[in-house]
């Protein structure tokens, strides 16, 4: 039983071609035209497999293939297939034409798994409309999911009213959540979308956790003067102050991070942001990643210390506030045991890891045992076009998703 790479590949262009632009650039957003043919597409391979795809209140396709026994819970696949704005061909749609080839090879050898098996692809992973993200898992997770007619999109159009167009069940979303006890387990095949496998030439990582996020916005308050008389040693500079911080956050990673650790200051306000003006206040944001969340403490412990360092050096006062903190969530012991031994069977060379970025996988880790496959990206490079994967890394890829399904089968571990 072998996975059929050109089969695999020739899908992955078609979807892909689902959100061509005139411009000749490729969109799948959310709730978007693209992201529906993109979807329907989808929905026909399945359908040519004789099976029938289900579309929940979320929005999520569920297809199903029946075990032997249809009373054990059921193995879940799957990831998503909406993208960023001028997004790369591979992420999410590697991990739904996986699974969906998953479901090919199984049909087309005829041989039945114990338990049944479902493919999902999730409703709105990007939030590239919205800003939040993860809707579809997190309906499926059974959380509260606010849509409100206030939140609209970058063409004005309100949340409510293009969900419910898509056909969104707004008003139904709790009928979307799976109870655990109907979950064998959670599987994703996602690409790295970061440069370490690529980099130390592994061909598959087994994906250990999903670092956690913790996110502030710091207040830099100085003192708005003119610039041309206030002298230098006179000035509350707060951009001049932020400057200094943003620079020490690369430097404090290395001296207290892991190997994975990673800082951000992403977005920077400056008032009164004028030419003349000395700037007097300075908002950035803050973000710190990792896989643990004692080392996303002690990074924002000596963050702090460098802040307040600097601010006091340049008669600057700082306030940092929380915006949100996401601890990082581990994967299931026993799934990624079975994806290690998958990849031994196959011959793969693997390194166990996190992911830095965030997947439909965070939010189903925490209530199904779950586990994630990533295959190398080129140079690290993602939510780009020029996002790629090598055709044999697809291949071993789909392969040990598939190995992983036949061995997880065969396990009562829970
Ligand atoms: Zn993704």
């Amino acid at each position: 039983m072998n996975v059929d790479l050109s089969r695999v590949l020739e899908r992955l262009d078609t979807i892909y071609e689902c959100g061509k632009q005139e411009d000749g650039s490729h969109s799948r957003l959310a709730f978007s035209p693209e992201d529906q043919k993109g979807r329907n597409l989808y929905m026909s391979y399945f359908r040519a497999l004789g099976l029938t795809p289900k579309v929940d209140a979320a929005g999520n396709i569920r297809v199903r293939l029946s075990g032997r026994d249809n009373t054990l819970p059921a193995i879940l696949m799957g990831s998503h297939l909406d993208t960023v704005p001028n997004g790369g061909k591979y992420d999410g749609a590697l991990g739904c034409v996986a699974a969906l080839e998953v479901f090919e090879v199984l049909r087309r050898s005829g041989m039945e798994l114990e338990h049944p098996l479902e493919a999902i692809v999730f409703t709105d992973e990007e939030g590239a409309r919205f800003g939040k993200g993860l809707f579809g898992s997190n309906a499926i997770c059974g959380h509260p999911l606010p849509v409100s007619k206030q939140d609209v999109d970058g063409q004005g159009m309100n949340q409510l009213q293009v969900l419910e167009e898509f056909g969104v069940d707004c008003g139904a979303l709790d009928q979307a959540a799976i109870s655990p006890e109907n979950v064998h387990c959670f599987l994703e095949l996602h690409v790295e979308q970061g440069a370490s496998l690529w980099r130390n030439e592994k061909e598959i990582g087994v994906v250990t956790s999903i670092a956690g996020v913790d996110r502030f916005e710091i207040t830099l308050e100085g003192q708005a003067n003119h610039a041309g008389s206030t002298l230098m040693r006179d000035r509350k500079d707060a951009l001049v102050t932020a400057a200094e911080f943003i620079a020490a956050v690369p430097q404090t990673v290395d001296a207290y991070g892991g190997d994975y650790s990673v800082a951000t200051v992403g977005c920077v306000r400056v008032e009164p942001n004028s030419v003349n003006v000395v700037p007097g206040k300075c908002v950035i944001s803050l973000e710190i990643r990792d896989r643990e969340q004692a080392v996303m403490d002690l990074l924002l412990e000596k963050l702090q210390e460098k802040l307040e360092s600097i601010c006091s050096a340049r008669g600057v006062a700082s306030d940092l506030k929380v915006i949100s903190r996401c601890p990082p969530s581990p994967m299931s012991d026993w799934v990624i045991d079975c994806v290690e031994q998958s990849c031994q069977e196959a011959g793969r060379s693997y390194e166990k890891m996190p992911s830095g970025a965030f997947h439909d996988s965070l939010l189903m880790s925490a209530v199904f045992p779950t586990g994630m496959i990533f295959i190398p990206s080129q140079e690290g490079i993602s939510h780009s076009p020029l996002e790629y994967s090598a055709p044999t890394d697809i291949e071993n890829g789909c392969d040990v998703l598939l190995r992983t399904v036949l061995t997880i089968d065969k396990t009562n571990r829970r």
